[in-house]
């Protein structure tokens, strides 16, 4: 089986406007209507309709593609490429290999990440958590008064990561007790986990209900048996540095849908076929569905 998926994939199997739509309605719906007819495209439209009871089914309603004069083929051609891009896409790389504005490009590139909501399965294992400073000014050679105003002008992310398994990761108003309570609540199980963090003292009382391993960064302790953040830590390098190469410059207001890529990712980090696959199921679920 051919793993990959690229630039002579796209052209063999979605070449066409039919074959893109095709391919959509298959993913979300049976070729069979409930009334027992079969259902056809409309000729000129996006529509598919049952010869026998006429029901309608449109594939792209309520999904990014709605909406968008693009041309499907061109949207997946987009698809193609984020989903190769573990590093991040840039706009301005879509808009050079389409050929299209660049104001069109960054607003695909911003539905696509729009669409990628992460899951709200629980993590559980070995689990990492960390929170990371994201943006504003550097510390060197800061002394500690402006250090803290340095640190309160950055974002705060926090992230959980399973050890051979999925992240998660969220934007939060600080680096608060309460925030990193909501965020473990929402995301770790506290069932059958063992949870890895360093010293935060905000976690003191918040991770009680865990079984939590920590070592002691400021002392320079990094691994101490299984108790590590070296996961999490990757991650963020992984991140922090993609941010900086792709994309140069992420504004807060941002941040998370970028996160919600990079999180996609790492948690699709199969083989090529199969995470396009998944990004197009994961573009095609429909909001609030
Ligand atoms: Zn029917």
């Amino acid at each position: 089986m051919n793993s990959q998926f690229g630039i002579r994939s796209l052209r063999k199997k979605f070449s066409s406007e039919d074959a893109c739509l095709d391919f959509l309605f298959k993913r979300r719906h049976a070729k069979r209507c409930s009334c027992g007819g079969t259902f056809r495209r409309v000729k000129g439209r996006r529509k598919y309709h049952c010869s026998r009871c006429s029901r309608q089914i449109a594939p792209t309603a309520g999904t990014i593609f709605e909406k968008s004069k693009v041309p499907l083929t061109l949207w997946f051609h987009a698809l193609m490429m984020f989903s190769n891009a573990k590093s991040g896409l840039a706009a301005k790389t879509i808009q050079r290999d389409l050929e299209i504005t660049y104001k069109c490009a960054w607003r695909m590139a911003r539905l696509i990440r729009s669409a990628l909501t992460q899951s709200e399965e629980p993590l559980k294992g070995e689990v990492e958590l960390d929170l990371a400073f994201f943006g504003g000014k550097g510390v060197a050679g800061k002394n500690n008064e402006h250090l803290s105003e340095v640190f309160r002008a950055k974002t705060k992310v926090l992230a959980a990561i399973e050890r051979k398994g999925q992240a998660r990761a969220q934007v939060v108003s600080n680096g608060s007790a309460k925030n990193h309570k909501n965020f473990l609540w929402q995301n770790v199980s506290t069932k059958d986990t063992k949870l890895m963090t360093d010293k935060a003292l905000q976690l003191d009382n918040v991770a009680r209900p865990y079984d939590r391993h920590s070592v002691h960064h400021k002392k320079r302790e990094f691994v101490r048996g299984k108790a590590h953040t070296n996961t999490v830590d990757w991650f963020w390098s992984h991140v922090k540095g993609s941010l900086r190469g792709t994309h140069k410059h992420v504004s807060p207001k941002y941040l998370q849908s970028y996160l919600d890529g990079f999180v996609f990712h790492y948690n699709n980090a199969r083989s090529d076929k199969q995470r396009f696959e998944a990004l197009v199921d994961t573009v095609l679920r429909v909001r609030g569905e």
